[in-house]
């Protein structure tokens, strides 16, 4: 039998909380708060890839707290990070797809090619599967042809249907059939693949804006949730990725992949303040059932515990 921990999201950040925010941790275990403190907390949280504007503002409001409040300890000055780091992670939570409305939900999933998307999409095709939802999924990275053949094997292990045309085909034809098929086929969740590389940058955002305005015209309100997906191995390089997807489309949420991957979990705060959206869920490992709620407070619990 597999064992699976009961916090799945906690467990991801097990390599984080062992390095970066362990150390944290022992630094304010320490008696008083000196400037050596601020000076290594400041360095260990841009070490664990928090940003560094992120890391300024945060240390700045801490030291600010500290003074205002008159803290000398370094342990009380904790509870007050972690409160800081709580309502970051907050100030864009949403739960995902709020489905009191339309009966057939569209998802759109975007990212470059690399970031552990179709891994996600199956993964996110297995978290509806066990809610009871009749999933279908869509083909729309038509640039490469071993994205069609990759999303087939695991729509196959997942029993899934996938909806897929030709390579090169046109991914909005894709998305324009598959949401009939979906239709037609009483499916109330679509997840549609999208390019993550075509020849140019400008290419592949034209071809998203494009994906975008079918489904938007076929059907009124779609796509519900358009979900970027981000490697988060890939640090601050995969922010200013994250940038360009959000600038040719309204991206939704976030999908944080590979989190188990990295002891640099604190991405996900640079992701939260510097996009302002939701991460809804993390990849915790390579297989479909390795998708974990997003939830900040269990987050920074589990960097610290
Ligand atoms: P794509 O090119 O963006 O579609 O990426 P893939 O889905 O093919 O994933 C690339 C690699 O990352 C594969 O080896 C996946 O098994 C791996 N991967 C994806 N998500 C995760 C995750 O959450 N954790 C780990 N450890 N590996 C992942």
């Amino acid at each position: 039998m597999v064992f699976r921990s009961t916090n799945p999201l906690q467990d991801s950040l097990t390599r984080t909380r062992q390095s970066f925010f362990g150390r944290i941790a022992g630094l304010l275990r320490q008696s008083d708060i000196t400037e050596r403190v601020w000076e290594e907390l400041e360095a260990l949280l841009i070490q664990a890839d928090v940003g560094a504007s992120t890391t300024i503002e945060l240390v700045g409001s801490l030291r600010e707290a500290v003074s205002r409040k008159r803290i000398q300890r370094a342990d009380v000055m904790q509870g007050h990070l972690r409160e800081r780091l709580v309502g970051m992670l907050r100030t864009n939570e949403r739960c995902y797809l709020d489905r009191d409305g339309p009966t057939l939900s569209v998802v759109l999933i975007v990212g470059v090619n690399g970031s552990g998307k179709t891994t996600s999409i199956a993964k996110l095709a297995r978290y509806h599967q066990l809610r009871g939802d009749r999933v279908l999924l869509a083909a729309g990275d038509t640039f490469r042809a071993a994205a069609v053949d990759q999303l087939a094997v695991w729509a196959e292990r997942l029993g899934v249907d996938l909806i897929a045309h030709q390579a090169g085909a046109d991914p909005g034809a894709v998305v324009f059939d598959a949401i009939s098929a979906a239709e037609s086929r009483g499916a109330n969740v679509l997840i549609a693949d999208t390019a993550g590389r075509l020849h140019t940058k400008h290419n592949l955002m034209q071809e998203l804006i494009k994906i975008h305005r079918v489904a938007a015209k076929r059907l009124p309100g779609a796509p519900h949730e358009v979900i970027l997906v981000l490697d988060a191995t890939t640090g601050q390089n995969g922010l200013a990725q994250a940038r360009t997807f959000n600038e040719a489309v309204d991206v939704t949420g976030l999908f944080l992949a590979k989190l188990d991957g990295t002891a640099k979990g604190g991405i996900a705060f640079a992701v939260a303040r510097e996009l302002a959206l939701p991460i809804f869920f993390v990849g915790t490992g390579e297989q479909p059932e390795d998708i974990a709620e997003f939830s900040a407070e269990s987050f920074v619990d589990g960097l610290f515990a």
